[in-house]
């Protein structure tokens, strides 16, 4: 399974990165995970869009799941015709929500997307393994576990302190844990993680590899990657545009 950093930026594009996504590649199953603004553009350098497979979504904030509208539009208006419908995973609600993003087109999100409903548990979506929980954030957000040959891959979305996600990250390769904020005192509770704290939900979990996400443009990266290597010893870095993590066929 090889994971490619599509978009990394947190909370909005940044000038070196879309929002949030992720492509996940088996070599012959195509996931998508998160969809932020900006991200469809990006994705095109790593995969054709008619090549995915599945797309799943942590949770309906802007900045994972936006590009979806857009995507719609190559699903209902493709030169060759309608392209046969993706399966789209996310929370409660993602149909109606990206409908009303998307307003009156003749052709719908329902016509582009097949949507199932996201639960608290473990499914298959094609060859991958997949675990569920939720995470510490305003709206329903989910955390992933994701199992394919021997591989785990854990992602945080957007959580404040979790224990949820170290149970999701256990023994995990890589963890795609996000870092908005900096250390510094009044930080919003149940928001965000700071990097060191996202560095301690990974020490705690035992994760193999540790990879900073979800940066907000505001911050300073160098001080995120500071803080968090004073909570993490093994290996870590910053997410960076088409950074390609785990094994797998290269693309
Ligand atoms: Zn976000
Ligand atoms: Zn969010």
């Amino acid at each position: 399974m090889q994971v490619t950093i599509v978009g990394w930026s947190g909370s909005f594009p940044g000038p070196q990165s879309p929002a949030s996504c992720y492509l996940i590649d088996t070599g012959d199953f195509r996931l998508v995970l998160d969809l932020g603004n900006g991200a469809l553009g990006a994705l095109q350098q790593y995969t054709e869009l008619g090549d995915v497979d599945a797309i799943c979504l942590s949770h309906l904030h802007a900045d994972h799941c936006m590009d979806m509208i857009g995507y719609s539009v190559y699903q209902n208006y493709h030169p060759e015709g309608p392209r046969p419908r993706i399966s789209v995973y996310g929370p409660e609600g993602t149909n109606q929500r990206l409908a009303r993003a998307l307003g009156s087109e003749s052709r719908g999100m329902a016509d582009a997307f097949e949507f199932t409903t996201l639960t608290v548990g473990t499914i298959e979506i094609g060859p991958l393994r997949m675990t569920t929980g939720h995470v510490n954030h305003p709206v329903e957000t989910f955390g992933f576990r994701i199992e394919h040959g021997g591989q785990v891959l854990a992602y945080s979305a957007d959580t404040g302190p979790s224990a949820e996600l170290v149970r999701l990250a256990s023994g995990a390769d890589l963890l795609l844990c996000e870092a908005s904020f900096l250390d510094g005192p009044g930080l919003p509770a149940d928001l965000h993680l700071t990097a060191r704290q996202a560095a301690e939900h990974a020490a705690r979990a035992g994760v193999g590899e540790l990879v900073l996400t979800h940066l907000v443009p505001w911050n300073d990266q160098a001080t995120s990657l500071e803080q968090a290597s004073a909570a993490f010893a093994g290996p870590l870095r910053l997410a960076s545009s088409g950074l390609r993590l785990l094994g797998g066929r290269p693309a």
